[in-house]
């Protein structure tokens, strides 16, 4: 399946290169590692030169180069453990990104059961441990006060750091999915297993962001304080992030689209803005859908865009300039409800959808504010 364009766009705009695929799943690396590759290389690249006697600074800089690289498809393999697992339980993966602070998958849905969450999670520290192990053996069998040995020495603490710091218990964290999908086993709600792993995830990015402070400048200046800083503004994003999900997936089940429909009216697509207006005033609608000449609706009026005509030019501007052609994704059946709703309107990000019934015909409109609305109400 390809992304739809919409999904596609924001990956040119923030810096995204694609470098392969695994299974179907594309692998991007950001331009932000370009930061962590260029640290990597100058704060190791030193090292090399002091710990290796006779080591020119060219060799020193390109192994270190060399180490970076190698680092990150240690992060790779980390994250392709993750998708691996994922895509074995049939759990679509959308991409997964190499970027600053490490690496993420995008799994599709959130799981719905303990040991799916336990099995993908774990996945990918286990990686990081065996990788770890590799460099460790590796190390075992070269001089130390080599330029292998010193590689291989920073690719096992390097890939027992990124196991150890993703086994801490707070969300986004691994850890902090193991210590939910434990919870969950024994509390029985996934809601407040994650209440609990997203405050463990706080409490941690407090504390990275107080090391953050506390780091050293004297050698590298304020760039590894600042990016220890990132790291905790993500992971206190992160946490907030999975606690909201976890609302709103508590809430789906009592979501059902036929209770939040909008009357609509159906007008021709080359009537004015002024005229489509007053028609629907008239009918005291919610919405309005275009049909084509052949009484087939085409598309549908974004009320954002509407509104946003100057009062003086409504008699002149077409309706269908203010309208979204209707993609498959924005013709919704009225038979949808909870998370099979939710998937639907993530996957094709829209302010206002047609919701058709069982024979195709137009049933009304779904406007994504009255979505939106019904998930707060509900938590009050
Ligand atoms: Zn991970």
């Amino acid at each position: 399946m390809s992304d739809p364009p919409a999904a596609r766009q924001p990956h040119r705009r923030s810096g995204l290169f694609r470098v392969g695929r695994f299974y179907g799943v594309p692998l991007y690396f950001s331009a932000s590692w370009l930061i962590i590759a260029l640290l990597l290389t100058l704060s190791y690249g030193s090292l090399i030169k002091t710990v290796v006697p006779g080591t020119s600074r060219t060799t020193s800089y390109l192994a270190a180069l060399a180490f970076a690289i190698v680092f990150a498809l240690c992060v790779l393999a980390h994250e392709l453990g993750h998708t691996a697992v994922s895509l074995a339980l049939g759990r679509p993966v959308r991409r997964v990104v190499i970027f600053l602070l490490g690496g993420v998958s995008e799994i599709e849905h959130e799981p719905d059961r303990p040991r799916d969450e336990f099995l993908v999670s774990v996945a990918g520290p286990l990686v990081s441990l065996a990788l770890g192990g590799v460099a460790a053996a590796g190390r075992l069998a070269t001089d130390y006060y080599s330029v292998p040995g010193v590689v291989l020495t920073l690719l096992m603490w390097g890939n027992l750091v990124v196991a150890g710091f993703n086994l801490l218990p707070g969300l986004p964290l691994d850890g902090g999915r193991l210590l939910r999908a434990l919870v969950w086993t024994v509390a029985r709600s996934r809601l407040n297993a994650t209440r609990i792993s997203a405050w463990g995830g706080r409490v941690i990015a407090v504390v990275v962001a107080v090391s953050g402070i506390l780091v050293d400048r004297s050698q590298y200046g304020i760039t590894p304080g600042l990016i220890t800083l990132v790291l905790a503004a993500y992971l206190w994003v992160g946490a907030g992030q999975s606690l909201r999900l976890a609302e709103v997936l508590d809430r789906a089940p009592a979501l059902h689209l036929a209770a939040l429909l909008r009357p609509g009216l159906l007008v021709p697509s080359d009537v004015s803005v002024a005229e489509a207006l007053r028609r629907a005033n008239e009918g005291r609608v919610g919405g309005l859908v275009l049909v084509d000449a052949a009484d087939r609706p085409s598309a549908i009026v974004e009320e954002r865009r509407i509104s946003a005509v100057p009062m003086q030019q409504r008699a002149w501007t077409a309706v269908s300039t203010v309208a979204r052609p209707l993609d498959q994704g924005l013709v919704l059946p009225v038979d949808l409800s909870g998370t099979a709703l939710l998937d639907a309107v993530r996957a094709t990000p829209a302010s206002e959808y047609l919701v058709v019934d069982a024979r195709g015909a137009p049933a009304g409109i779904l406007s994504a504010a009255d979505l939106a609305g019904a998930l707060r109400l509900r938590s009050a």
